[in-house]
């Protein structure tokens, strides 16, 4: 028997707790999963930054530490996790980023916003919006969300610019990367989808400098995380009209407070962190992959790189 830790709050646990045990059940191992196991006797930990764990030292036997989240940034610099760590990608939560990508990238390009606020019986037929293969995008991350929905705009006849750390190949998409590539990227694109990580290094990516480089009236898309955007550049950006609008589904505090000037900006959209969600349907299939690999001494699926932070 392999005892599971669960550590997470009390609401992960009514979701999760049966739909684990199927994914158990259906990868055929044998599994206590538990939200009280002893430090010493737990050989893996399903986690989310929902729960109260933070002391991993205790855990000396574990063999994994399974993330329920995409996200990784208040974990990944834990000092007592000195266990693997996997964040979760989630098959369902990809295809959901891909269709929440697409829809505002449409929405922008064709400019429905005018129409969706001006129902007042007056027929103003608004300017010709561009068709696709005039509009380049730009993907910031090209991991897993981001060649996805990378790759789905493609199909629609979108120029894609990808931009990641390192060099990366993805057919259909322009690839640049690094500090160098960065500029190249974003100068006269139409468009800008933030699928990054969290770190030092991505925070404020989007700047006074950076939002400078845009086609004027370029539009942001932010599933990311709120730290990449500096919000006093995006909201003078706006101003000026050098960002057309913005979709923001995440922030630095979360909720976003009330009176935060996105709130009341009519070229930002505000979505309560709901691009993309974990299903545990099949989420709970990686968690049984990555204990059965784990168990036949094969590398773990998502394994944080915790050098680079994510
Ligand atoms: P991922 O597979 O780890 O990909 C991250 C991408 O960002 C990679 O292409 C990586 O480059 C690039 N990157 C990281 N640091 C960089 C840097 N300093 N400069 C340039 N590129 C950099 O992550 P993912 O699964 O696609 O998820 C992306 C983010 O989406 C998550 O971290 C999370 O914050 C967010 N998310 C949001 C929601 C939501 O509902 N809003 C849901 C899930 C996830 P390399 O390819 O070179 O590694």
């Amino acid at each position: 028997m392999i005892n599971v830790l669960f550590a997470a709050s009390d609401a992960d646990w009514r979701t999760y707790e049966a739909a684990l045990n199927a994914a158990f059940a259906k990868a055929r191992l044998a599994i206590d999963l538990s939200r009280s196991h002893a430090p010493k006797e737990a050989s893996y930990i399903v986690y989310a930054p929902s729960g109260s764990l933070q002391d991993f030292s205790p855990f000396t036997d574990c063999k994994a530490v399974l993330s329920l989240w995409a996200g990784v940034e208040r974990i990944v610099g834990n000092q007592t996790l000195t266990q693997p760590l996997a964040r979760m990608v989630d098959p369902s939560m990809v295809q959901g980023m891909m269709e929440y990508v697409v829809a505002q990238v449409l929405r922008h390009h064709l400019g429905m916003d005018r129409y969706l606020r001006g129902q007042d019986g007056v027929w103003q037929q608004g300017e010709m919006p561009p068709v696709a293969q005039d509009n380049p995008i730009t993907m910031l991350g090209l991991g897993e969300l981001g060649r996805a929905a990378g790759l789905a705009l493609a199909s629609l006849g979108f120029p894609v610019r990808g931009w990641s750390r390192s060099p990366r190949k993805v057919a259909g998409i322009d690839c640049y990367h690094g500090e160098a590539g960065l500029g190249d990227a974003l100068k006269g694109t139409g468009g800008i989808v933030l699928l990054l990580p969290s770190t030092t290094e991505t925070e404020n990516i989007l700047n006074a400098r950076s939002l400078a480089l845009p086609a004027k009236g370029a539009f942001v898309v932010n599933p990311g995380r709120g730290t990449l955007i500096d919000d006093s550049a995006l909201l003078s950006a706006l101003k000026s009209g050098q960002i057309g609008g913005a979709t923001l589904d995440v922030f630095r505090t979360e909720p976003l407070p009330e009176g935060h000037p996105y709130w009341s900006n009519p070229k930002v959209t505000v979505t309560p962190h709901i691009a993309a969600f974990t299903r545990p349907g099949s989420a709970c299939g990686v968690i049984a992959e990555n204990i059965r690999r784990s168990e036949a001494g094969e590398p773990l699926l998502y394994l944080v790189d915790r050098g680079r932070g994510y």
